[in-house]
C-alpha cells in the first residue's frame, strides 16, 4: 500500500480528505505531517495559492520519500479585488487570530450594500511525488458576506460567508454539510482522479 502524507497538523483535514478517498474506492495509506515530527514547516512565500501548497507538497515530498499533498485556502473577496487571498489567515497582523482577521474585514465592507458583498473561498491541492511530477487543482465556494457573524461551527471566515443558494451561513452548517460543498471538499474530489492515475 502506497503512503501519502498530507501537509497539515489538522486530524480533520486528514479525517475529511481520508473519507473522500475512500469514497472513491482508493485505500492508500494516509498520514498527517505529524507523523514526520523532524520536517520543518515550510514558509508560505508563494504569492499564490497554488505556489503555497506546491511549496509545502514539495518540501514533504523530498523530506519523506513518499508522495505528498498539501492545500492552501482562503477567502477573496470581489469588491477588494481577491483580498484578503493569500493573506486570509494574517489579515490583521497577527497570525491565526480568527476573530481579529474577521472584525477588521467586516470594518473595511461596513459602507458596501448586499449587491456588492460577493466573495468566495479558494482552495488549490497540490500532490508531489518524491520524482518531481507535481499537479495542482482548485475548489471554490462562492457566497455573499454577511454584516455581522452568525453561526457556532468552522473557523477563520465561517461565520460571515453565506454561500449561493442557501440562508446560513458556512458557520451555521455541521461540518460534513459544509464538507459536502466546500471549496476543499471541492479541490480534494478533484484530486481523486490525480491520485488515481499517478499514485499506485
Ligand atoms: P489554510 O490555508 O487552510 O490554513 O487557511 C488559511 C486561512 O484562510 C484561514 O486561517 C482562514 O482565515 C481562511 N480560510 C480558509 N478556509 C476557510 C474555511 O473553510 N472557512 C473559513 N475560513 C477559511
Amino acid at each position: 500500500m502506497t503512503r501519502l502524507i498530507l501537509a497539515t497538523r489538522n486530524t480533520n483535514k486528514v479525517a475529511e480528505l481520508h473519507a473522500i478517498l475512500a469514497d472513491a474506492g482508493l485505500h492508500h495509506e494516509l498520514v498527517g505531517a505529524d507523523a514526520y515530527p523532524h520536517v520543518p514547516d515550510v514558509r508560505e512565500t508563494g504569492t499564490t495559492f497554488a505556489e503555497n501548497a506546491l511549496l509545502k507538497a514539495r518540501a514533504l515530498a523530498a523530506a519523506t520519500g513518499h508522495p505528498a499533498i498539501a492545500d492552501d485556502s482562503g477567502l477573496c473577496v470581489d469588491i477588494l479585488g481577491g483580498s484578503p487571498g493569500i493573506f486570509s489567515a494574517r489579515w490583521a497582523g497577527t497570525h491565526g487570530n480568527d476573530r481579529d482577521n474577521l472584525e477588521l474585514l467586516l470594518a473595511q465592507l461596513s459602507d458596501i450594500e448586499d449587491a456588492h458583498r460577493g466573495a468566495h473561498f479558494t482552495c488549490a491541492a497540490a500532490l508531489v511525488l518524491p520524482d518531481g511530477t507535481e499537479r495542482v487543482v482548485e475548489g471554490q465556494l462562492r457566497g455573499t458576506l454577511r454584516h455581522a457573524p452568525t453561526g457556532g461551527y468552522g473557523f477563520g471566515y465561517d461565520p460571515i460567508l453565506q454561500p449561493d443558494g442557501e440562508t446560513r451561513t458556512c458557520a451555521e452548517m455541521t461540518p460534513d454539510e459544509k464538507n459536502a460543498i466546500s471549496h476543499r471538499g471541492k479541490a480534494f474530489r478533484a484530486l481523486v482522479p490525480v491520485i488515481r492515475e499517478l499514485v499506485h
